[in-house]
């Protein structure tokens, strides 16, 4: 197994894009009780809500598989860096769930990673972590 951690010029670190979420309603009704306009934010591995958004818990069960890889870099012609509409799980419904990425995040390898050898403490526990 190749460890590439030294591709970072030896950090250690990493980034991830920070995600924001947010509820569209097109052309369709949508038969869920999705609000348009409501958002939620990813950071690192945090969803963040301001008080009074949410989002469909089926709607939510379709997105979490794609925002890992949308919180990281991908190739121009990747359908994942293209495409940022996600439709609602019921096929009845015309709501989406745009996904735009907001900001870079720097994370590092050891206050993140699982593995007993390489973690330090972590970003959380730390000033000025991600909320
Ligand atoms: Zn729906």
């Amino acid at each position: 197994m190749v460890d590439d951690r030294t591709d970072d010029g030896g950090t250690g670190r990493f980034w991830l894009y920070d995600l924001r979420v947010h509820t569209v309603i097109g052309d369709r009704i949508a038969v869920c009780h999705h609000v348009e306009g409501d958002s939620f934010q990813v950071h690192g591995e945090s969803l963040v809500f301001e008080e009074g958004q949410s989002i469909s818990l089926y709607a939510l069960a379709a997105l979490l598989p794609l925002l890992p890889a949308k919180q990281r870099d991908t190739e121009a012609n990747d359908w994942m860096s293209t495409d940022a509409e996600i439709a609602c799980p019921d096929p009845h419904c015309g709501a989406r769930f745009r996904i735009e990425r907001t900001a870079k995040r720097w994370f590092s390898h050891a206050e993140t990673t699982g593995l007993p050898d390489a973690r330090s403490t972590p970003y959380w526990q730390k000033s000025g972590a991600p909320e």
